[in-house]
């Protein structure tokens, strides 16, 4: 089969395009592959698992969508190609091929996503891979874990006593001690402020990421329309000369002139006519203060990304304020790997930095925290997510040519 990436059509000079969905379900799902240490996850050339991947334009390499059969979702069908590509009709995927498809050509782009700029010469269309909705998931999950016998402590870990290197107790906000031998730390965001209370030093730091709900009153996005990325860099936000002048004259609002990366991504949401803006393109690191502020020119720049992929949304241009601007801080490692596994002190776990990964990895990653606590067999993958590679000066070494934003979407 010929080797399509996004890269060699981003690299010909021309405008590419991604469709992508955030919750991307493996075709079989661990449960149907047994247990997870039976999963063998494709390596790099040095043995590590391969977890790695680049847009274009932000480095030379990309992703090769055949990777995607490797990972066990599906076959990739090009067109123009013997079978006809199946359009997806909102959220039924009982019909729907699995797999991906990808559509070169801008006459083929424009007959199937005839809302996106007519300069997209291709799309990538991965399927059935479905969303989620993070609240009730996580309320279903804690409810399964009462039903199974857990006991919920609504409280703030404010200190931990591990004299000795041992584990004996962790200290709550209410004043209570829980005397425990056995810790699995799983904060979040929260994780650089446990890790000082441990005086544990691993390279954990915060961005802070944003998205805005829009009232698409225009339906420039159709409520069928899948999750949809665009990966071109944008390196021209339009502003007109009086802006251009005003934020070159302010430090705080030159950034808003600088180019901007790929990676604008729209989608849907509600039953009515709201779209989800998100643009990940902060990268600076951030210290943990809660609620987190964010720029006011924020849903500017949301839509004026937005009218780059999808050129009726011009017509929003300078209603950046009538959106709703939410978000938080993604907790990541420099390398944007996961880190799970046991800390140097006797007892205590943690599962952390998944924010480049999401929701879509922390079940996997819960999965493996509960076989390291619970001394059960441990994958392949483990010893590549463990805290304990930062020991490793080889893995340090090469941590220097990675990026933080390898991977992410
Ligand atoms: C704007 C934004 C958009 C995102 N979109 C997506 C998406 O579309 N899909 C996706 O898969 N992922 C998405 N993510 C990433 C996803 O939210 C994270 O990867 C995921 O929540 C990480 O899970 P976690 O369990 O490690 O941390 P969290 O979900 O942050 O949970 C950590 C918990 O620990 C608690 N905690 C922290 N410190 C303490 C303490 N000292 N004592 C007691 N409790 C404490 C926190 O209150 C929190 O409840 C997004 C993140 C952001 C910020």
């Amino acid at each position: 089969m010929r080797q399509s990436s996004v890269a060699v059509l981003a690299a010909a000079g021309v405008v590419s395009l991604v469709f992508a969905v955030q919750a991307q379900v493996p075709a079989t799902s661990p449960g149907s592959r047994g247990a997870a240490h039976t999963y063998r996850p494709p390596r790099t050339a040095w043995g590590d698992p391969d977890l790695e991947g680049r847009w274009p334009g932000t480095g030379a390499s990309a992703i090769p969508l055949q990777r995607l059969e490797s990972f066990g979702a599906g076959p990739l069908r090009e067109h123009p190609g013997p079978a006809a590509y199946t359009a997806s009709n909102g959220i039924e995927w009982r019909g729907i091929p699995d797999g991906a498809d990808i559509l070169v050509g801008r006459p083929l782009v424009r007959e199937h996503f005839p809302f996106v700029h007519e300069s997209a010469i291709a799309v990538s269309h991965v399927r059935r891979a479905g969303w989620m909705d993070a609240l009730r998931l996580g309320r279903w999950m804690l409810d399964e874990a009462v039903r199974n016998g857990a006991r919920i402590l609504r409280d703030q870990v404010i200190g931990v006593d591990s004299n000795g290197g041992r584990l004996r107790s962790v200290r709550l906000a209410s004043g209570n001690d829980v005397a425990t031998a056995r810790l699995g730390i799983a904060a979040g965001p929260g994780l650089p402020a446990v890790l000082r209370m441990l005086d544990v030093d691993l390279p954990v730091f915060l961005e802070l990421h944003a998205k805005m709900r829009f009232d698409d009153h225009l339906g420039v996005v159709p409520r069928s329309a899948p999750f949809t990325i665009w990966t071109d860099p944008v390196t021209d936000l339009g502003w007109s000369t009086e802006e251009r002048a005003r934020f070159a004259a302010d430090p705080a609002t030159r950034w808003l002139l600088e180019p901007f990366p790929g990676g604008l991504h729209v989608r849907p949401v509600g039953d009515e006519r709201d779209v989800w803006l998100i643009w990940t393109f902060e990268s600076a690191a951030h210290e943990y203060t809660w609620p987190p502020v964010f720029d006011p020119n924020l849903g500017e720049v949301l839509l004026r990304g937005f009218a780059r992929m999808a050129p009726r949304a011009a017509a929003y241009i300078g209603q950046g304020r009538r959106g709703f601007v939410d978000g938080g801080y993604y907790a990541k490692t420099p390398e944007n790997r996961p880190i799970v596994g046991p800390l140097p002190i006797d007892g205590v776990f943690v599962t952390g930095a998944l924010s480049g990964y999401g929701i879509m990895a922390s079940h996997a990653a819960g999965e493996l925290l509960a076989a390291h606590m619970t001394g059960g067999s441990l994958p392949s993958y483990a010893e590549a997510l463990s805290p304990a590679r930062y020991a490793d000066p080889v893995y340090q070494r090469r941590l220097e040519t990675w990026d933080a934003k390898a991977g992410q979407l």
